[in-house]
C-alpha cells in the first residue's frame, strides 16, 4: 500500500474529548472516528488491526473445535421474555418498535438467540456436544460510554456458545476455552491475567476474567504474588479474601482492562428456554451451556495502552496494520528506484508493506510512522546508499541496523517468520 493513497487522516493536535492514550492515538493516526457518543467507524489502518486480532481469534477458535456462525443483531422481545431478561436488561437494552407495533431489540449478548437455534435443532446426546461462535456488531446503550473503542455501545465481540450432555462435559470445555483464550491473547503480544470474577447479568456459577494490565484500565484486579491465582477486585472484597486462599501469600493489586470473560452457565438459559435433548436411557434432559466473549476493538485498544511511547503506537508485530513502512527519504532517482525495488521485493514476499511515497520531509514521514507505529521500517537514504546499504529499525527499542540493500528483504522475513510463527 501507498501511504499517499491510504485512507489514513492523521492528526497533528491531540483530540480534546479522548481521555486515554489508545483513544488519543487511534484517532492521530488516522483508525477511527466518532460518528456518535460511543459509535465509531473504522478507517483502513483500524480495521487492518480489528482484522488481525478477528484472524488469530478464528484460528484459535477453529482448532479448538468450534464452528463459527452469524445470528441476527435485531432479536424479538418475546424470546428475551422467555429467560426474564426483557424485564431484567434494564436500560442498556436498547429496544424499538417495528412499523407493526412489535418491540425488539439490539444484541447486547446472544444466549437466547443461540439458545432458540440450538433447540429447534438438536433432539438428542448424538446431536452434541455443540460449540458455535460468532464474530459481530453488538449494542449496549453504555451509561457513560468513552475511551474510543475500549468502551463503545456498538461494538465488535467475539461470543462463543458451548452446549453440552453433562456438567462434567461443559465443565471440559469451559477449561479448553480458557486455555484457548490465554492463546489468543499471549498471540496478540498482550500481558495479562486470568482472574476469578463475577457474573453479572450474564449469570451462571463460575467465571473468569481476562485482564490486560494497564494503568488506564477501569477495573481493579488481585494477583497473587507467588502462584497463578487472582480475582477481580470487587469479588475478592465481597469474599473477604486478604491473602491468596490457595498458598496464603500476599495478593497485589493491577489495573486491568477486560478484554474477555468466559462463563460456565449451566442450564441457566437452556431449562426457561426448553432446551432440551434426549440421553442414551430416553430421558429428557437441559443441555449444559456456556458462554465465552472477548472485546475485538477492546483488545486492539488495550494494546495500545500497553504498548506505546510519547511519539505514538509501538504495535505488537501480530496484529499491526502493516509489517514494515518503507521510507524513501529524498526524491532522487536512486532512492526512488531502490525503495520501488524493495517495495515490490516485499510484496512478492508476502511481506505487509507501507510505503511512504509522498514529498514530504524526512522529518514529517518519521513523525507519521513514530505515530502509526507499525513494527519495522526501512529508510532508503542517499547516504547510505552510496555505500550500498539501507537502515532497518526497529520501532520497539528503536534498534537500527545497516544491512546491504540485496540482504533487506531475507533479514526481514526471518525475523517475521520467527516472530509470527503461531
Ligand atoms: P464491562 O464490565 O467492561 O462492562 P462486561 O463484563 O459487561 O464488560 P461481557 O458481557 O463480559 O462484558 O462481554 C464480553 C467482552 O466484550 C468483554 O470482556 C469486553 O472485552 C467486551 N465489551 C463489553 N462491553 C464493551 C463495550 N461497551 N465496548 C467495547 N467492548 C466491550
Ligand atoms: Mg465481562
Amino acid at each position: 500500500m501507498l501511504l499517499s493513497q491510504l485512507f489514513a487522516p492523521t492528526l497533528r493536535e491531540t483530540p480534546a474529548e479522548a481521555e486515554t492514550i489508545s483513544h488519543r492515538l487511534m484517532l492521530r493516526a488516522g483508525m477511527i472516528r466518532k460518528l456518535a457518543a460511543g459509535v465509531y467507524s473504522y478507517l483502513p489502518l483500524g480495521l487492518r488491526v480489528i482484522e488481525k486480532v478477528e484472524r488469530i481469534i478464528r484460528e484459535e477458535l477453529n482448532t479448538a473445535g468450534a464452528q463459527e456462525v452469524l445470528l441476527p443483531i435485531v432479536m424479538p422481545k418475546e424470546l428475551w421474555e422467555e429467560t426474564g431478561r426483557w424485564g431484567k436488561y434494564g436500560k442498556e437494552l436498547l429496544r424499538f418498535k417495528d412499523r407493526h407495533d412489535r418491540e425488539f431489540c439490539f444484541g447486547p449478548t446472544h444466549e437466547e438467540a443461540i439458545t432458540d437455534l440450538v433447540r429447534s435443532n438438536v433432539k438428542s446426546y448424538r446431536d452434541l456436544p455443540l460449540n458455535l461462535y460468532q464474530i459481530q456488531t453488538k449494542f449496549r446503550d453504555e451509561v457513560r460510554p468513552r475511551f474510543g473503542l475500549m468502551r463503545g455501545r456498538e461494538f465488535i465481540m467475539k461470543d462463543c456458545y458451548s452446549f453440552d450432555v453433562s456438567e462434567e462435559a461443559s465443565r471440559k470445555i469451559y477449561q479448553k476455552m480458557f486455555e484457548t483464550y490465554k492463546k489468543i491473547f499471549a498471540r496478540c503480544g498482550l500481558v495479562f491475567k486470568v482472574v476469578e470474577a463475577g457474573t453479572g447479568v450474564i449469570g451462571g456459577s463460575l467465571s473468569h476474567e481476562f485482564q490486560v494490565l494497564a494503568g488506564s484500565g477501569e477495573d481493579a484486579v488481585l494477583s497473587c504474588v507467588s502462584c497463578e491465582w487472582g480475582m477481580n477486585k470487587e469479588m475478592a472484597t465481597e469474599k473477604g479474601h486478604k491473602k491468596c486462599p490457595h498458598c496464603g501469600k500476599e495478593l497485589k493489586e493491577y489495573r486491568g482492562i477486560e478484554v474477555g470473560q468466559v462463563f460456565y452457565l449451566g442450564t441457566k438459559y437452556s431449562f426457561p428456554m426448553k432446551a432440551f435433548f434426549l440421553d442414551e436411557k430416553g430421558n429428557q434432559k437441559p443441555i449444559v451451556m456456556g458462554c465465552y466473549g472477548i472485546g475485538v476493538g477492546r483488545t486492539a485498544a488495550a494494546a495500545i495502552e500497553q504498548n506505546h511511547d510519547e511519539n505514538g503506537i509501538i504495535w505488537p508485530l501480530p496484529i499491526a496494520p502493516f509489517h514494515v513502512e518503507l521510507l524513501p527519504l529524498q526524491d532522487d532517482p536512486a532512492v526512488r528506484e531502490t525503495a520501488q525495488k524493495l517495495y515490490q521485493g516485499l510484496q512478492k514476499e508476502k511481506i505487509e508493506v507501507l510505503m511512504d511515497d509522498r514529498s514530504e520531509s524526512a522529518g514529517v514521514k518519521f513523525k507519521d510512522a513514530d505515530l502509526i507505529g507499525i513494527p519495522y521500517r526501512i529508510v532508503v537514504g542517499t547516504k547510505g546508499l552510496k555505500e550500498g546499504k539501507i537502515e532497518l529499525k526497529e520501532r520497539k527499542g528503536g534498534q537500527v541496523s545497516l544491512i546491504p540493500v540485496d540482504a533487506v528483504i531475507g533479514e526481514l522475513k526471518k525475523k517475521l517468520d520467527s516472530l509470527l510463527a503461531g
